[in-house]
């Protein structure tokens, strides 16, 4: 029902029916407590992007559609808030609206950007990114890949040739959690050709209780390092493997809810907003 797929369904059944035969489950209340535990082990990735090594090169990969450049402004102004500076890099050059939309997240977040015009080299920009930002000092560097409805060849020997000229420090695959088991294949397709090393998860804020994430997880290996909650530039946050278990499973993210909105709202509202969801 969570949308986890087959594969990781079974792989849950089984780790569920070992602890069993261990004898260590005695009622239905424990079975879903350890299917929780389960499925929060299996998304504990045990990384987060707080502690990335300055200076990075971050390339940022997905399909069209699923927040990629989106997911860039966030991160630009999430890096800029921690007092590090920030360059970001229009390569991908296969859409002029990609470089519009990039240059609006730029001035969103107030960081760099280096574009070049639409159909230019991407690797090109990259240097010319790289380059400018030894000559500033910025310490991350966030590429704009180009995505594609679908992967297609073209664009993962592009995405191919940007790894082995610039080795970057992230491979990072945004992930829709509104697509379903679709992004599954999506992730391994992108893992086996590019070995990511970690997965965003956008638009986290909608209906969609995003068991393909742990389904990208466990089939790729690969840590979620950071979630999308909205459209806003504010709206990305670090990943909690518990809570998203409990979402995942059905149980409700009350907790993030919950910390959201005290956030948002004064005290009244946020107990209103509690009870209304109760
Ligand atoms: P790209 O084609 O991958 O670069 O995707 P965009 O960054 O242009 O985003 C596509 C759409 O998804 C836009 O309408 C964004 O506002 C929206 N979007 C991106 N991230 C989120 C999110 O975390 N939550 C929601 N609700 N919408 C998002």
């Amino acid at each position: 029902m969570g949308d986890v797929g087959v594969t990781t369904a079974v792989e849950i059944t089984e780790r569920l029916r070992d602890e069993a035969a261990k004898g260590k489950i005695k009622d239905a209340n424990e079975i879903r407590q350890k299917i929780k535990e389960i499925v929060a082990e299996m998304l504990d990735g045990g990384e987060d992007m707080g502690l990335i090594t300055v200076p990075s090169i971050i390339l940022v990969i997905g399909v069209n559609g699923v927040g990629k450049t989106t997911t860039i402004g966030k991160m630009a102004a999430m890096y800029k808030a921690q007092g590090k500076k920030v360059i970001l890099g229009a390569a991908d050059t296969f859409r002029a609206a990609a470089i519009d939309q990039l240059q609006i997240w730029a001035d969103r977040s107030g960081v760099d950007i280096i574009k070049h015009k639409e159909g230019a080299d991407p690797a090109a920009v990259v240097f010319d990114t790289i380059n400018a930002a030894k000559a500033r000092d910025n310490e991350i560097i966030i590429i704009d890949t180009a995505g594609r409805l679908q992967i297609d060849t073209e664009m993962m020997a592009e995405l191919l040739l940007l790894d082995r000229m610039f080795h970057p420090d992230e491979k990072l695959l945004v992930i829709d959690a509104m697509v379903g088991q679709e992004a599954v294949s999506v992730a391994e397709n992108f893992n086996a050709q590019l070995e990511i090393t970690g997965i965003i998860l956008t638009k986290l804020d909608g209906d969609s209780r995003g068991g393909s994430a742990l389904s990208v997880v466990y089939c790729t290996q690969k840590p979620i390092k950071l979630v999308g909650m909205g459209e806003k530039i504010s709206a990305l946050e670090d990943f909690y493997p518990d809570r998203m278990a409990s979402r995942i499973l059905g149980m409700g993210d009350i907790v993030s809810l919950v910390e959201k909105a005290q956030e948002n709202f004064d005290v009244e509202h946020a107990k209103e907003l509690e009870r209304k969801m109760r």
